[in-house]
């Protein structure tokens, strides 16, 4: 099946969220076609990749939570500037040009805060997601 963000702005978070571990499961095909974001206005100059990644939420009225579960989920297969790339269609050699907050890889270590400048760690993944919401998301 192919997931989008259409979607999101008819249906209520629960949904989007069943929607995401849905996606999460599905790693058997990796040639799936990428959709853009509905809405994927491009970065402003002084933009880095955290700061679009909110706006990205924002314009698809989407919590930033979500967004950040969506491209996770996509950087698994593509690599995380690829993923953004494709959700967004902004060329890559604009994205990474960026400045990223981001660990290289941070979704292959699902115990450690994805943020470079952060250095939580912990023994459960459900943690970092409360850690996430609490810390960095607002
Ligand atoms: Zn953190």
């Amino acid at each position: 099946m192919h997931f989008h963000l259409l979607v999101l702005k008819r249906k209520s978070i629960k949904n989007v969220l069943m929607m995401i571990m849905e996606t999460h499961q599905d790693h058997s095909n990796e040639h799936r076609e990428f959709m853009p974001l509905p809405a994927h206005p491009p970065p402003k100059r002084d933009d880095t990749i955290f700061s679009w990644m909110k706006k990205l939420a924002n314009a698809n009225e989407c919590p930033m939570k979500v967004m950040f579960a969506y491209v996770t989920n996509r950087a698994r297969e593509r690599g995380f500037l690829e993923a953004l790339h494709l959700l967004t269609r902004v060329p890559i050699e604009t994205i990474s040009m960026m400045d990223n907050e981001f660990r290289d890889e941070f979704w292959k270590y699902p115990k450690q805060c994805p943020f470079k400048e952060c250095d939580y760690t912990t023994r459960k993944k459900t943690s970092i997601i409360k850690h996430l919401n609490k810390k960095h998301w607002n």
